[in-house]
């Protein structure tokens, strides 16, 4: 901050040296990265609770955990502006333990309501090759008492990860009991390594596939692909970015089971979340009639 001073103040003349904009730009960063510690101490993070949908019996079955920070000036800020930011200078792992325990506490309070829904939690890859996080993940289970089986982590494919050591510690989270699923497959590279060295339970084919244009033919045999190749291996497929009544259409034709999307609903708090899964299943009760 000194530094920008400086050159704002003393260096007039020097001052077309600096890009304006990246000084600018410097400065959110900085003040970004302040609130974000601030954000931290405060707790000002809420998570969001997305429905996922069983295609064929047409009801909820669980949800996916997504980050939101609260700013007490700037209002909602969405995970894809500081998840980055959190990974960059540390605070990933302190963010990631508190998503992990809200999610699986949340979880389990809607399962002793009569409600068996699953959770999905988003793993940043600084947190899985993090010492702790097996020890983290048994004490959220054993805190919340949420069962192991109810509880997936979503892992991306990151570049130049090491493989064998990512095994290794998803065996682990394996024998806890949990489900390891990947998340925007597809996207990256390596993806099919990825399935060939990691005890996955689910894929999550990226909604870039799924939203593309319906006549686009290449991302139609990608999706009827992943879809084929996660049932032969024996894993959960779920469709991500689905937004559309042709989408689902297209989704049951390829035999994917699972799907989450705006058209079902967007992110929701906790209490919105419970408010809307019977609209939601007569909204897909009503998509299967109209098909009959
Ligand atoms: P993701 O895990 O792939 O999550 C799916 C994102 O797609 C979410 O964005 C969700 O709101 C959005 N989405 C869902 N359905 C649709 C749809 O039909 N159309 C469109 N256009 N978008 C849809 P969100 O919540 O902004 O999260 C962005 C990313 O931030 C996530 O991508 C995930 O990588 C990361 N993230 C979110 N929460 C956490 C967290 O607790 N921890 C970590 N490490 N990362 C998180
Ligand atoms: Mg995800
Ligand atoms: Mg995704
Ligand atoms: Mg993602």
């Amino acid at each position: 901050i000194a530094a920008i001073h400086y050159a704002k103040k003393n260096s007039r003349g020097k001052y077309e040296f600096y890009n304006p904009g990246i000084i600018n730009s410097l400065r959110k960063r900085l003040e970004l990265e302040m609130d974000l510690r601030h954000a931290v101490k405060r707790n000002e993070f809420t998570l969001y609770y997305q429905p996922q949908i069983d295609l064929k019996a047409g009801t909820v079955v669980g949800s996916e955990a997504l980050i939101r920070w609260i700013h007490p000036i700037r209002g909602v800020i969405s995970p894809g502006i500081f998840i980055p930011l959190a990974e960059e200078i540390g605070l990933i792992e302190e963010i990631g333990e508190w998503v992990l325990r809200t999610a699986c506490r949340q979880t389990k309070q809607w399962n002793d309501q009569g409600l068996l829904l699953n959770v999905s939690v988003n793993l940043s890859p600084k947190q899985l090759f993090q010492e702790s996080l097996v020890d983290l993940v048994r004490s959220s289970l054993t805190e919340s008492s949420l069962s192991a089986k109810r509880l997936q982590l979503e892992i991306t494919e990151t570049a130049g990860a090491d493989l064998f050591v990512m095994a290794q510690k998803l065996q682990e989270l394996e024998e806890i009991g949990v489900g390891i699923s990947i998340d925007d497959f597809g996207t990256r590279y390596n993806s099919l390594n990825y399935l060939k060295q990691l005890p996955l339970s689910q894929l999550k084919i990226d909604q870039s596939f799924i939203r593309g244009n319906r006549h686009d033919h290449q991302d139609v045999a990608l999706v009827r692909m992943i879809v084929a190749l996660a049932n032969e291996l024996s894993l959960q497929v779920v469709a991500e970015g689905v937004e559309s009544a042709e989408h689902v259409q297209f989704l049951k034709q390829t035999n994917c089971a699972l799907a989450q999307g705006y058209l079902f609903a967007r992110p929701l708090t906790a209490e919105r979340f419970i408010e809307q899964i019977d609209p939601i299943q007569r909204q897909l009760s009503e998509m299967i009639m109209s098909e009959i």
